[in-house]
């Protein structure tokens, strides 16, 4: 278990997990989190977020470094919900940095655990609604389906979708998933989000143009502003948030981990500036 002094409630804790064993097609999201980092520190940009909120000068996040992913399913599945849920016992909010998609369903636990009505909004490429993929059930292609069927999500949200087959639009069915696919979503669009509200962030949301280091290119995606405008527009202050699916392996020119530091800047800003609006 990581070190959680000086956590304080309200504070968000930005966590690096580093795990990519249910990829489907390619390693190396379990590199991204340091990349991440890298490219945030790395005096390229500075550390104000685009409304001016200079996260250099808040002592209200922490980096709390990687978690070490023990051998095994079991073992990483509940050392991922139990420091997602010691962070959320303390009131403080978690940015997750995968890792690939898998790591949302144990995180979902805890967060499903600690607040009962949770929506999430998800924006990605794909709906990863598959009850298995190449008999895989914890699967990247299947977080959702998994915490959808253990009860942890009273109403997801799906944006940027562009890979739905018949199976998926079938789960999707199944357990009352509202998609909106990349084809009918506009800039604006009222998805009537409320509290509380979960943002899960795969990287392949984004056209592969603009985040090219992902393990899977699925063009027609958002722009990055379309991306950045769907988080500085939300309704109401997030709970927590993860940022998926960075694969560093395709990113030799550094774009995609400077998009992702980007980010993690307007993430944790809008964590922070919800946090001073709800006067707590
Ligand atoms: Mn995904
Ligand atoms: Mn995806």
């Amino acid at each position: 278990m990581l070190e959680l002094n000086g956590l304080e409630a309200g504070h968000v804790a930005l966590l690096g997990v580093p795990w990519d064993a249910h990829s489907s097609f390619l390693r190396g999201p379990a590199l991204a989190p340091r990349q991440i980092r890298a490219a945030l520190h790395s005096g390229a940009m500075n550390l104000c977020a685009e409304n001016g909120h200079d996260l250099g000068a808040d002592a209200r996040w922490h980096d709390l470094g990687d978690l070490a992913i023990p051998a095994g399913d079991e073992a990483a599945l509940a050392a991922i919900t139990g420091t997602a849920s010691a962070v959320l016992r303390r009131g403080g909010r978690l940015l997750a940095l995968g890792g690939d998609h898998a790591v949302s369903f144990p995180l979902l636990r805890a967060y499903g655990e600690a607040h009962p009505g949770l929506t999430v909004l998800h924006l990605d490429a794909h709906p990863d609604l598959y009850d298995e993929l190449d008999g895989d059930q914890l699967s990247h292609a299947c977080p959702f389906a998994r915490a959808l069927e253990e009860g942890r999500i009273a109403r997801l949200v799906q944006v940027g979708i562009r890979t739905l087959n018949p199976h998926q639009r079938a789960q999707a069915r199944r357990f009352g998933v509202e998609v909106i696919e990349m084809r009918d979503w506009r800039p604006g669009m009222d998805l009537r989000l409320a509290a509380p509200l979960y943002l899960s962030l795969d990287l392949d949301a984004l056209d592969p143009a603009f985040a090219p280091g992902v393990s899977h290119h699925e063009p027609g995606g958002f722009t990055t502003r379309e991306v950045l405008g769907i988080i500085q527009s939300l309704p109401v202050p997030l709970v927590g948030a993860d940022l998926v699916e960075f694969n560093p392996v395709r990113d030799p020119t550094g774009i995609t981990a400077a998009l992702a530091a980007k980010l993690v800047k307007e993430i944790l800003a809008q964590m922070l500036d919800a946090i001073a609006t709800e006067g707590s």
